[in-house]
C-alpha cells in the first residue's frame, strides 16, 4: 500500500485550533524561524498506514478529528529540519502552551511537531 498523502489544509482544522495555529506561525516567523504546516486533518486510511509503518502507536489520532496539527521548520535554504536538538521545537511548544494548547514536545514520548487542543 502506498502512502496516503498528508493533508496540509489549515481550513480542515477546527476553527479554534486554526486561529491558534495562525498565531503560533506568526510568532515563530517574527522570531526569524521558517515554520510551515506539515499535517492537519488525517484520514483513517492514513492513520492505519502510519500504524503499520510503526510511525505512530495511537489507534485513533486527534488529527482525524481536526483537533491536532503538526508544524515543521525549514532552514534558510528551504530544507526541512528534523534535528530533535533544533531550538525551534522549544519555541513552538512555548507558543502552543501560551495559546492554551498541548505540545507533543512536552510528552514523555516526544512528538516535536505536534500540537493539539487540550
Ligand atoms: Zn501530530
Amino acid at each position: 500500500m502506498s502512502e496516503p498523502k498528508q493533508c496540509r489544509d489549515i481550513n480542515k482544522l477546527k476553527a479554534d485550533l486554526r486561529k491558534k495555529i495562525l498565531n503560533i506561525l506568526y510568532a515563530l516567523k517574527h522570531e526569524g524561524y521558517h515554520p510551515f504546516v506539515l499535517e492537519t486533518l488525517r484520514s483513517a486510511e492514513r492513520q492505519a498506514w502510519l500504524i503499520k509503518k510503526g510511525t505512530t502507536w495511537t489507534k485513533h489520532s486527534r488529527h482525524q478529528d481536526g483537533e491536532a496539527c503538526d508544524i515543521g521548520f525549514k532552514d534558510e535554504r528551504g530544507s526541512v529540519i528534523w534535528d530533535s536538538a533544533f531550538t525551534g521545537w522549544g519555541r513552538l511548544a512555548h507558543y502552543a502552551r501560551e495559546q492554551g494548547l498541548v505540545a507533543g514536545h512536552d510528552w514523555k514520548k516526544r512528538d516535536c511537531p505536534h500540537v493539539e487542543l487540550p
